[in-house]
Order: structure tokens, then C-alpha cells, then sequence
């Protein structure tokens, strides 16, 4: 445990998940939240209320304090300008924004050759433990049926969830194989018996669900569930600080949650 506080930046501050770590950052002595950074047309510019500090929302990275991370859920252009700083300072990052172009995805991997980077689609610890389970369970029950069923609220846009398709790929990699490959993502119809092999997905969408994985292991005359359920989008914010405080100290590279759990497995 380090003696003084981490110095943090957060990378859209004003958004749900700029909000839910500011929430939890107030009452944790591990961090010093030193930089809040918003998008240049947003609404919160100006003074941020923090306990004992006078401190601002800002727009980009000139005349930035001394930091120790970064930790970014804005956009794409957001978490681009977050890189860069990162690069110039050779400050690690915790990188939650999702729906990266590939020229973007492309950069990051390059900026790893300089700097720590730890990029997750979902931060939630629970879900990186279901994904280690997960992995484990495919491959030594490999003979057996595999179905990820997910459920979110009723505004949610795309399906299978994020979160659903890695916990397919990291189950079809443990299996030697890929969702290119036999991935079922729907069925309806006349569909003829299940393909031995194939990994099905099904949706549910309704309501306020935040958000809940399944899968299933469907053996003979038995059956493994694994599954997890979120209550709280806080569990993302939680997960990205546990991973930030990881990450400090650790070398350049390609960095995840799962070999932070690794390490808690070891311990
Ligand atoms: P949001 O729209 O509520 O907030 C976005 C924030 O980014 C705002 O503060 C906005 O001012 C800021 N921003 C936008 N452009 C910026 C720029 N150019 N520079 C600096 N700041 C900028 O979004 P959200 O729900 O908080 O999600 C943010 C991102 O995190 C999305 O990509 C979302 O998919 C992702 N997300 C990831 C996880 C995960 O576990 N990895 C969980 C939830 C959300």
C-alpha cells in the first residue's frame, strides 16, 4: 500500500460513469482526485464541489496537474485526447469507453509499447470472475451443451450484450475454437436438432433490468449454472478504481482485469 494518495484524473466526469466514480472517489483515501474532465459543450464546465479542495470540471489536457493515472469513460474522441496526454506523461490508463473504431483500437495496442493500459468492455469484478469460471468449467466439460442467456432494460440497443459475446469467445477459446464459428445467436422455426458443439445465446429485454449473464452447461442428467447479476452501475465505477490502483506501478504493456484477479487468486 502506497503512503500518499493516488493522483487521479477522470475522463468524463460529467457522464453516468464520470458521476458514479467521482460518488466513490469522495470517500477513498487510496485516490486524490486532481483532474475532472468533460467534453468542451458540456453543461457541468465550472466549479465541481469536493470535499476540502477548490477543483473544476475542465475541457482537454493543457496546464494538467501532475498525475499518476487515468481513468477514462467519455468517447471515442474523448478517450483519444486521454491517450495522448497519457502517452506525453507515461501515465498509465484505465480505458472503459466502449465502441472504438478500429483506427482508435489500433492506437491503443500501439500506445502499450510505452505505457500501462487496461481496457475492459465491462469492469465489473464479478463478471471477470464469472469469465474465469466460465473459462474453466467450458473446457473441462467440453462434451457438454454451452447457451449464454442475458438479460438488460428495455432501451438497451444491441444484442447479444458485450458482455454476453466475451463470455462466448472466452468459453469458445477454451474450447479450441471461436463464435465465428459456432456461435447460435437465434432460433426460431424449424430449426432441426442442436449442432453438438454450437454455443447458443437467447435475450431477454424488459424493464429496468441492469443487467444479467447466464450460462449454462448442460450435461446428461446434469446442469451447470454460472451466472451473474448487476444491481448497481456502481460495480463498473468500483472495478475501474480497483484496476487504476492495480495498474500503478505495473510495466508498459496490455493489461486486464483477469490477470488482476490472477494475482488475488495467488495471494
Ligand atoms: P455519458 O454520455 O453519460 O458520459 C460521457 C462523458 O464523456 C461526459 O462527461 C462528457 O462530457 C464526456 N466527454 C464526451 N466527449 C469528451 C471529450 N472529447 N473529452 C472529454 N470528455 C468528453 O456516458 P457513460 O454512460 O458515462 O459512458 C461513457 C463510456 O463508457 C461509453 O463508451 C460507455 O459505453 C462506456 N461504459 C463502459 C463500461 C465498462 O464497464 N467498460 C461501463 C459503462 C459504460
Amino acid at each position: 500500500m502506497r503512503d500518499a494518495p493516488l493522483r487521479l484524473a477522470i475522463n468524463g466526469a460529467s457522464g453516468r460513469m464520470g458521476q458514479a466514480l467521482l460518488a466513490l472517489l469522495r470517500d477513498d483515501v487510496r485516490f486524490e482526485l486532481c483532474r475532472a474532465t468533460v467534453s468542451s459543450v458540456s453543461r457541468h464546465l465550472g466549479e465541481l464541489v469536493w470535499p476540502d479542495r477548490a477543483l473544476r470540471y475542465t475541457t482537454g489536457w493543457a496546464d494538467a496537474p501532475a498525475l499518476d493515472a487515468v481513468i477514462d469513460f467519455s468517447g471515442p474522441a474523448g478517450l483519444a485526447g486521454a491517450l495522448d496526454h497519457c502517452l506525453a506523461h507515461h501515465l498509465p490508463l484505465v480505458a472503459g469507453t466502449t465502441g472504438l473504431d478500429a483506427a482508435l483500437a489500433a492506437r491503443l495496442d500501439a500506445a502499450t509499447g510505452h505505457i500501462a493500459v487496461l481496457r475492459a468492455a465491462n469492469f465489473s469484478l464479478g463478471v471477470a470472475v464469472l469469465t474465469r469460471l466460465l473459462r474453466e468449467a467450458s473446457a473441462a466439460l467440453r462434451e457438454w451443451d454451452l447457451e449464454i442467456v442475458e438479460a438488460h432494460h428495455g432501451r438497451k440497443e444491441d444484442a447479444p450484450s458485450g458482455t454476453a459475446l466475451a463470455l462466448g469467445e472466452a468459453a469458445a477459446a477454451a474450447r479450441g475454437t471461436t463464435l465465428a464459428a459456432d456461435a447460435v445467436y437465434s432460433r426460431e422455426g424449424r430449426t432441426g436438432p442442436r449442432r453438438a458443439g454450437s454455443i447458443g445465446f437467447a435475450v431477454v429485454r424488459g424493464g429496468d433490468i441492469v443487467g444479467e449473464h447466464q450460462a449454462l452447461l448442460i450435461g446428461p442428467g446434469e446442469r451447470v449454472e454460472l451466472g451473474h447479476r448487476a444491481t448497481d452501475r456502481a460495480i463498473f465505477a468500483r472495478g475501474a478504481l480497483e484496476a487504476a490502483h492495480w495498474l500503478v506501478g505495473k510495466p508498459a504493456g496490455h493489461h486486464d482485469l483477469d490477470a488482476m484477479l490472477a494475482e488475488r487468486v495467488a495471494r
